[in-house]
């Protein structure tokens, strides 16, 4: 009889799982120092497996308060982190990073907002979340399904306007942020958690994928690479793709984005088109980035139509 309890047991679990399942993010913290964890994106495009969770979200836990870097894509997701954050620390979560507008980074937001967590993000971002959020928001609830999206919600919050650089205090713990504007995004924040030398620069740097650049000024986006480069730090939280160790690993970045703003740049100027450059093949020098050939179609048309109108 008790046999036959365990076989039912397992086969209920069984059926019940693919329901459950359907929002689990298996979120694993990993502790890049002492204190300072990180939850890694998942390193494919947005689909109905990965919820939209492809970015990293951070956390750093101080003596009296927690920082957490970025909200992730949805509010279930930012329930998942904070539950996980919950079982390390109970202080509160005094403070919410949210590096730039984009959905995989800022759809968490509402869920943070319920905990009275103070949300600081570029006054640009906040604009550009408000402003396209809804319409972002229905078309990914469109293509994965809006079971990932339950109770996300693009709230407007309390805007405190900030002077960059800021010194956070989280307890025996300082954090800098500052402010790199029209770069990759009209305003991205970089994290620095002293104590660890450890920086996280959200979009700004990805690792082993190709970088986006829907809303990049590229020309300032390369500038605030080579700072990113000669700045003082051990770890490098990209927004995308594994910790950074060694400096050279940023230029990845920089040779993609080059590469995409001098084609884009010299198609324009001579009347190519984008598909006459794509009936060429995917160039050798971006055929080792992770993403290079969805990111190239998407990407490369938006820079050419934008040059064209400079
Ligand atoms: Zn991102």
């Amino acid at each position: 009889m008790r046999f036959l309890n365990i076989i039912l047991t397992f086969l209920l679990c069984f059926y019940v799982y693919p329901a459950l399942s359907s929002n689990n993010f298996n979120l694993i913290p990993i502790e890049v120092s002492k204190n300072v964890f990180i939850f890694l994106g998942d390193n494919n495009d947005v689909n109905e497996n990965n919820g939209g969770a492809i970015s990293n979200t951070g956390f750093i836990i101080g003596e009296n308060a927690v920082l957490v870097i970025d909200a992730g894509p949805s509010y279930i997701y930012a329930s998942n982190v904070i539950e996980i954050i919950n079982s390390y620390s109970d202080l509160p979560i005094k403070y919410l990073v949210v590096t730039h507008h984009h959905a995989d980074h800022s759809f968490g937001i509402s869920k943070y907002l319920e905990i009275n967590t103070e949300i600081i993000m570029a006054e640009a971002e906040v604009k550009r979340y408000i402003k396209y959020g809804n319409r972002s928001l229905r078309q990914l609830s469109n293509q994965i399904g809006k079971e990932w999206f339950l109770n996300t919600k693009i709230n407007s919050f309390q805007y405190k306007e900030k002077e960059y650089p800021i010194i956070l205090d989280l307890g025996a713990r300082n954090i800098i942020l500052e402010l790199y504007e029209e770069g990759h995004s009209d305003g991205d924040l970089i994290v620095k958690d002293i104590k660890s030398n450890t920086l996280f620069v959200g979009d700004l740097v990805f690792n082993q994928r190709a970088p986006t650049t829907p809303h990049a000024n590229i020309y300032n986006w390369k500038n605030y690479l080579d700072e990113i480069i000669k700045k003082d730090w051990d770890i490098l939280i990209p927004g995308h793709g594994n910790i950074i160790k060694n400096k050279e690993d940023v230029l990845q970045t920089k040779k993609w984005i080059t590469f995409i703003d001098k084609t884009a740049k010299e198609a324009s100027a001579n009347g190519i088109s984008a598909l006459e450059i794509f009936n060429k093949g995917l160039p050798n020098i971006i055929k080792g980035y992770k993403l290079a050939k969805e990111t190239w179609y998407r990407d490369l048309p938006v820079l050419i139509n934008k040059y064209e109108f400079d």
